[in-house]
């Protein structure tokens, strides 16, 4: 194997597709879901315009665009596995993995990680009160939507108007029949493209000074939420479903167990500009190193962009090139095996 790649979201698939694309020979991508897009494919914008939403709804939704994806990845010569979660480290180039197959050991020449990230969910948050059904996240606020069908219920409180998912979301819902009350918190002040039309277009209250300091419930439902002002005062809204969007974690477990380098914020394994971690022949893209936002730094378009100065930094280590930084190979992980003690199938191709 030359190049193991872990996660097929847009960050993956784009990486998967200018590797394979510019000849640095075999390339796998392990993916824990069944299917390969990631976020992108809950998505139901126009995901050419990720992070504008002025911008046209021309572009491909994120389906049509995680498909794109992995065409062009397989296109390429990418082999996609999902089904498969990298779960481990065995060696400074060795990732464990389980799937339908059983459990693996893959070595490769260089490892790219493109694990994403995902949204803090209210427990996280430190936000008390009642317990039961109506809580989501925005991913899983588009996933039950999206991929299940499912209806929110008649009304919603969007938590998070610091960047564009508590906007996406307020939009998806609305598209959904699931009536916006308020987006709640964020920047208090400010009128941006999206707040312009949350509050104009959609007649949707966005109260970024305001924290939801609760939530209220019966008989195993969320029912509302409680509020604080800027100013102390408190409020109660009814609502049906509670999203808390935005507030980006990076899904940083593998980085950790590796003992990439962070930077300053939240463990995000550091990068420099072609993606390379500390560690010789580790990548990190997408998500995972960067943070979401309307910087767009880790939209599809961007993950695109990115991919091809990262295959050109895998290409070039693969040729033998010094790693930036003089950086010696990295000790073992924990959880080397060298002895393989559970006997897991070894590749090393
Ligand atoms: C509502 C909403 C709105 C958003 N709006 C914006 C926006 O406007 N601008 C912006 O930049 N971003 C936005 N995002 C963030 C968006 O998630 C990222 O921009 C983009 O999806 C990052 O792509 P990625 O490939 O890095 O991560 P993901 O799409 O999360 O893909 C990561 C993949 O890795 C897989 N994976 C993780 N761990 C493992 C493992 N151990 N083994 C195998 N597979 C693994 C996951 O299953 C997943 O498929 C939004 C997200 C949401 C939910």
């Amino acid at each position: 194997m030359d190049v193991l790649v872990v996660g097929a979201g847009a960050a993956g698939l784009a990486a998967a597709s200018a590797l394979a694309a510019a000849g640095v020979g075999r390339v796998e991508v392990l993916e824990q879901q069944p299917l390969a897009g990631g976020v992108l494919r809950y998505a139901p914008w126009a995901c050419g315009a990720w992070s504008d939403p002025r911008l046209p709804r021309h572009a491909p939704a994120g389906r049509d665009a995680a498909r794109r994806l992995l065409d062009a990845a397989t296109g390429a010569g990418a082999l996609v596995r999902t089904g498969w979660t990298a779960t481990g480290w065995a060696g400074p180039l060795t990732v464990a993995a389980t799937g339908p197959g059983g459990r693996e050991l893959i070595t490769a020449r260089a490892v790219v990680l493109a694990t994403g990230a995902r949204e803090r969910p209210r427990a996280a948050r430190g936000v008390p009160g009642a317990r039961g059904e109506g809580v989501f996240t925005g991913e899983g606020a588009l996933r039950a939507l999206h991929e299940h069908g499912q209806h929110l219920g008649a009304t919603a409180v969007v938590v998070g108007s610091a960047d564009d998912a508590g906007y996406r979301v307020t939009r998806a819902l609305r598209r959904a029949g699931t009536r916006p009350v308020a987006l709640v918190g964020g920047p208090p002040h400010g009128l941006t493209p999206w707040r312009a039309l949350a509050r104009l277009g959609w007649g949707v209250p966005v109260l970024g000074s305001a924290a939801v300091t609760e939530l209220t419930g019966a008989g195993g439902r969320v029912t509302g939420v409680r509020l604080r002002r800027a100013d102390g005062a408190v409020a109660e809204l009814d609502c049906a479903a509670v999203v808390f969007c935005g507030s980006w974690v990076p899904e940083n477990e593998l980085a950790a167990a590796a003992g990439l380098a962070v930077a300053a914020d939240l463990g995000r394994p550091a990068v420099d500009a072609e993606g390379r971690t500390s560690h010789p022949g580790v990548f990190a893209v997408g998500g995972l190193s960067h943070p979401a936002g309307p910087a767009r730094r880790t939209g599809p378009r961007h993950a695109a962009a990115r991919a091809h100065a990262l295959a050109a930094a895998v290409a070039q280590h693969l040729a033998g090139a010094p790693w930036p930084g003089g950086a010696g190979p990295h000790p073992a992980p924990a959880g080397r095996d060298d002895a393989n003690p559970d006997g897991a199938a070894r590749r090393k191709d």
